[in-house]
This record gives structure tokens, sequence and C-alpha cells, in this order.
């Protein structure tokens, strides 16, 4: 029986994690819950699933809940979340907490793990935001704790898959599938107008506001290349993007002698999410089955157009931390873009207004190397004040 904390449980990838474990009650055991805001949600969870312990963001929400269900133990605030990674007892951290706010629980949970106290621990890690600020860090502190860390990204899971069995043979090249998001081949001038409405309707996944964003401007896999390289320890030149519009590869990598591992599917998360908690086991999961004779063709294209300078910008700053080690520019992309698709979301910025920022924000940036959590939350504090500053707020 394994003891899974999921934090985010109230968000799209938290959800569907829960309905796993309801699926598997002999195997997967539910200890903690986390969530910031969305408290009526929570309170359905913990009836249906009874965890020992809980965290959420509010005081008057712990006091709340500590009124109605006395047996649970109830943490509350930044300081509550990073206790309950710290204490609560379980073999698996589910961290899907969305943006930068899911770093310090990681750690959390890594410094746990180096104890001890819970032995084998893994690190389910959809909160891609982790590796992209912290990510030379966070790998060499989970090692150094025996802590695992498997991803639930669908492509760094697709990538996981396609290196079992494959131990010590040097990667050849990442290949990394893009759906192209709602705005695939869209002009520059189709761009310009462009809503949040039609920025948030996503072609193949159902997912959370802030990734389906990402997902439109490309940003997502932006991101997704630097946390590919952190991952798997390849420098970002050999991890390309091919925009793949069906979703059905999630992703490839490529041997030394020419061999091209690919992992399938039906676009659906609940494969990685319940793989990430099965490893190395398989288990059955509702997720529709492909039939390559319906699909007939899949397409893969170049990256094109206004939202391929979302990839140019991670391929920028992932070359300047190869060359010197300085990694701040990551944090600065991740930073400012988390509150420019805010601002967007918010209607008070255009949806190529977060492309454009980025780059300015990043040709403002001064790079440096970050040394501790300390450095990070800096950096990205001073990414958030010079995008907001470009965007005259
Ligand atoms: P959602 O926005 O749907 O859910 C986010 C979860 O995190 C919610 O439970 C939310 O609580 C909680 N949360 C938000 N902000 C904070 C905060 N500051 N402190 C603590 N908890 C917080 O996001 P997704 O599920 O879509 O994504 C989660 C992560 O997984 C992201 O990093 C995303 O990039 C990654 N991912 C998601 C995929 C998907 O299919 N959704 C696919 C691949 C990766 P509340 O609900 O109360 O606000
Ligand atoms: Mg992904």
């Amino acid at each position: 029986m394994k003891r899974i904390a999921v934090f985010g449980s109230t968000g799209s990838i938290g959800t569907q994690a829960l309905s796993i474990i309801k699926s598997n009650p002999r195997r997967l055991k539910l200890v903690l819950l986390t969530c910031r805001s969305r408290i009526d949600m929570l309170r359905r969870q913990i009836e249906a699933l009874r965890p020992e312990a809980v965290a959420v963001e509010r005081e008057d929400d712990a006091i709340e809940l500590r009124r109605e269900y006395p047996g649970l133990r109830i943490y509350c605030g930044r300081d509550g979340l990073n206790e309950a990674a710290q204490t609560v007892e379980y073999d698996v951290m589910l961290n899907a907490i969305v943006g930068i706010a899911g770093l310090e629980p990681t750690l959390a949970a890594i410094a746990a793990g180096g104890t001890g106290k819970t032995s084998n621990l893994v690190i389910a890690l959809a909160n891609k935001e982790t590796l992209v600020t912290g990510g030379r860090f966070v790998m060499s502190a989970a090692a150094d704790a025996g802590v695992a860390i498997v991803p639930v990204d669908s492509e760094h899971s697709a990538i996981f898959q396609c290196l079992m069995g494959n131990d010590g043979n040097a990667i050849k090249r990442i290949m990394l599938t893009a759906s192209g998001g709602p705005f695939r081949g869209y002009s520059l001038e189709q761009l310009k107008s462009v809503t949040v409405g039609d920025a948030l309707i996503h072609p193949n996944w159902k997912m959370g506001r802030k990734i389906t964003v990402d997902s439109a401007t490309m940003v997502n896999k932006g991101l997704e290349i630097i946390e590919a390289k952190w991952l798997y320890g390849v420098e970002a030149s050999r991890i390309e993007v091919v925009v793949h519009p069906q979703s059905i590869v999630h992703s490839l990598v490529e041997y030394e002698d020419g061999a091209v591992m690919a992992q399938l599917g039906f676009p659906d998360m609940l494969v990685p999410i319940s793989y990430a908690f099965s490893h190395p086991e398989r288990w059955a999961t509702d997720a529709r089955n492909i039939n390559l004779i319906t699909l007939r063709s899949l397409q893969f294209d170049e990256p094109a157009g206004e939202t391929r300078r979302s990839l140019d910008m991670a391929y920028r700053v992932m070359r300047e931390s190869e060359e010197s080690g300085r990694d701040s520019g990551a944090i600065a992309l991740n930073g400012a873009n988390e509150v420019l698709v805010q601002l967007f979301l918010d209607g008070k910025i255009t949806f190529l207004d977060i492309i454009n920022t980025l780059e300015r924000v990043l040709d403002r940036h001064n790079s440096r190397m970050v040394k501790g959590i300390g450095d990070i939350l800096e950096a990205d504090r001073q990414a958030r004040e010079s995008a907001l500053s470009f965007v005259g707020r």
C-alpha cells in the first residue's frame, strides 16, 4: 500500500489523481490533500477520501475546517504547506500545484526524504515550474537525498518510459512533441485579435487555465525544454520540438545507433499520473485506446510563426545556463510569464503582450548564478516587477 500526498488536489491534475486513488483502494491510500482556495471542493474530497491531514492557504479556512473535522490535522499558509510536506508520512508526493509556489513544497519533501523518515520517497512531479526555476538545485538535492523524481508531464513521462531498459546509453536527441495549441498556423494579424476565451479552448487537453494559456503561447513547450534538460541531463541543443497536432505521440528519444523510441496513446493525463504512482508496474486505467487504422495518419511539423519565439527564449536561457552556470534567466522567464498570464486572463493585456513582454524582460535581465532558494525567489520577484513595469502596472 503506497501512502499518497496530493499537493494541489483541487486542480485539473489533482482531481484526476484522486480518481486514480479511488480506483485503486488496495494499492493507494490518500494521506494528505492541499489546495489554495477551493475549500468546498476540498470538503467533498475530505469526505470521499478521509485523509489524515490537509493544508490550505488561509487561516480562516483552517479554523473552520478544524471545527468541522476534529480528527483531521490542518496546516495553513505557505509555512504550513512546507511543514505538511515535511511532517506527514507519505511514500509518494504528487506535486500538482501550479507555478513557482510548487518549488518550496518539492524541496521540503526532498529534505524529509533525506532524513530517512520516509525511505524510497518518490516525487511525482506535475509542477514543471519546480524544475524550470530550481532545476540544477532540485535534481542534485534529490540525488543526494535518494529521492526519485518521476515526471507527470505527458511528454516527460513519455521520455521516462522510452528510457526504460536503456540505462547507460547516451541520448542522442530528445524530440518533444507539441500540439501547437489553439492558434497553430495563425498569422501575426490573426494573433492580434485573439481573446481569453479563444486561448482557453485547447484542441486536445483539458487543463488548468495557466497551462492552457501557456500552451497557446507555446511558453509551455519552452518550459518543457528546460524541464527535460534538468530531468535527463541533456544539453538543450539535443532537445528538439516537433509540432504534432493530434497529440498521439507523446515524445521520442533517439539513441546513438539510430533507434528511436516513442510512447503513444490517446491524450489523457490519467496515463502519466497513474504511471507515476504505479511505476515500474502498470495498472489499468479508463483511458481510451488508440486505433491506428481509424487514425490513418499522424502529422508532424516544424514550429513556426510568432509563438516560435517562446521556444527561442527557452533555448536562449538554457544556452546561457550551460555556458556560464548562470541559471537566473529561466527563473525570470517563468516569473514574468506567471504575472503576464494572470494579466491576460484578467483582460488587462493582449495575447501578444505576453510574448513581447517576456522578450523585453529577458533583454533587461542581468543573469546570475543561483545558490539556493533565496536567490531563486529574489530572481522571481525581480522578474515579476520588471514585467509589470513594462506593461505599465
Ligand atoms: P490547476 O490550476 O488546475 O490547479 C492548481 C492547483 O494548485 C489547485 O489545487 C490550486 O488550489 C493549487 N494552487 C494554486 N496556487 C497555489 C499556491 N500559490 N499555493 C498552493 N497551492 C496553489 O493547475 P493544473 O492541474 O492544470 O496544473 C498543475 C501543474 O501541473 C502545473 O505546474 C502544470 O504546468 C502541470 N501540468 C498540468 C497538466 C494538465 O493536464 N493540467 C499537464 C502537464 C503538466 P485552488 O484550486 O484552491 O486554487
Ligand atoms: Mg506537457
